[in-house]
């Protein structure tokens, strides 16, 4: 018992002293000053070649917005994430050890070239996470706490990191173990992170943007606009579940353009029901789950293949 208050006591310190560092000490390999440069950017494309034409630079729930990227990205870690996850990890450790399993590595890629790591990592933590957001639309329940995401109902770059914090938990559970399994963390390539979450800004924000025949490969704002629509096509859970690429959509039949979108209304069916203030939607639990009807999650489509989570690399 000792030792995990000591991990969580160090995991606080480390956290703290950490962010600290970050926000005192800007460098090329700082994730704050990256995030704060990265919005910046995004937010002066959306000013100079806005997609929608609204009236001013600051959309329906900017401010909202901007402190969940902060909260989402580092606060939450602060406040619990990282001592939660540490514990875990001991603890999933001491179970393992139970059955004599001291090391999950089970393929060493550590000695591969540097551009073979990038990619494994990459695709195996995308197609994962592609998986979990597919699951939060098709679990009634976990669709109530992915409905702060689809709340958004004004595209901009800051919508990105509008989520519940059990997204959190559940994104970073879901990738441990296969992750673990190729012997790294997605902590390890910090190139990596900045460019997902620079495709994550472009997807949410005010620009349209195509990429061309890259569309195949990279999410983008159009067809992530048809992600947040509020009307789905009948009979499905939801559309182009991608995070940074589109090609699981396009693989597994769930990709959906029927037209560019731009003035589509966005949100979910009962979402003025729903709660629209910052706090309210941190202290969000839902406590029962909705019926089908009005939580427009009504029976699969046939034409969608069958979901199967991620349980574990068997599945990889
Ligand atoms: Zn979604
Ligand atoms: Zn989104």
């Amino acid at each position: 018992m000792e030792k995990y208050l000591k991990i969580i006591y160090d995991a606080y310190y480390g956290y703290a002293q950490y962010l600290l560092n970050e926000m005192l000490y800007p460098s090329w390999k700082n994730y704050f000053w990256w995030l704060i440069g990265l919005s910046l950017l995004v937010w002066t494309l959306e000013i100079l070649f806005p997609w929608r034409k609204r009236g001013g630079i600051l959309r329906k729930d900017f401010w909202m917005d901007t402190f969940y990227m902060f909260f989402n990205y580092f606060l939450f870690s602060l406040i619990a994430y990282n001592a939660i996850s540490m514990v875990a990890v001991e603890a999933f450790n001491d179970f393992l050890g139970l059955f004599g399993v001291t090391n999950l590595v089970a393929l060493e890629i550590g000695s591969w070239p540097q551009w073979a790591q990038f990619l494994t990592l990459f695709l195996v933590a995308d197609f994962i996470q592609w998986n979990v957001h597919r699951l939060l639309h098709r679990s009634p329940l976990l669709w109530e706490f992915h409905k702060v995401h689809h709340s958004v109902e004004e595209m901009g770059f800051a919508a990105h990191l509008r989520f519940h914090w059990m997204e959190t938990i559940l994104y970073k559970t879901a990738q441990y173990v296969p992750l673990a399994m190729i012997g790294f963390g997605l902590e390890d390539f910090f190139i990596l992170h900045m460019f997902t979450t620079a495709i994550g800004h472009l997807n949410h924000a005010n620009i349209r943007l195509t990429y061309g025949p890259f569309k195949y490969i990279l999410n983008n704002p159009i067809m992530h606009t048809w992600h947040h629509a509020k009307t789905l096509p009948e009979g499905s859970h939801g559309v182009n579940y991608g995070i940074t690429l589109s090609l699981w959509d396009y693989l597994f039949g769930t990709a959906y353009i029927p037209h560019e979108g731009r003035d589509e209304p966005l949100g979910f069916p009962g979402m003025e029901h729903f709660p629209t203030k910052l706090w309210d939607q941190l202290r969000y639990i839902p406590t029962r789950t909705k019926t089908p009807s009005d939580t427009s999650a009504p029976p699969r489509k046939a034409a969608l293949t069958p979901f199967t989570p991620a349980k574990g690399p068997e599945k990889l």
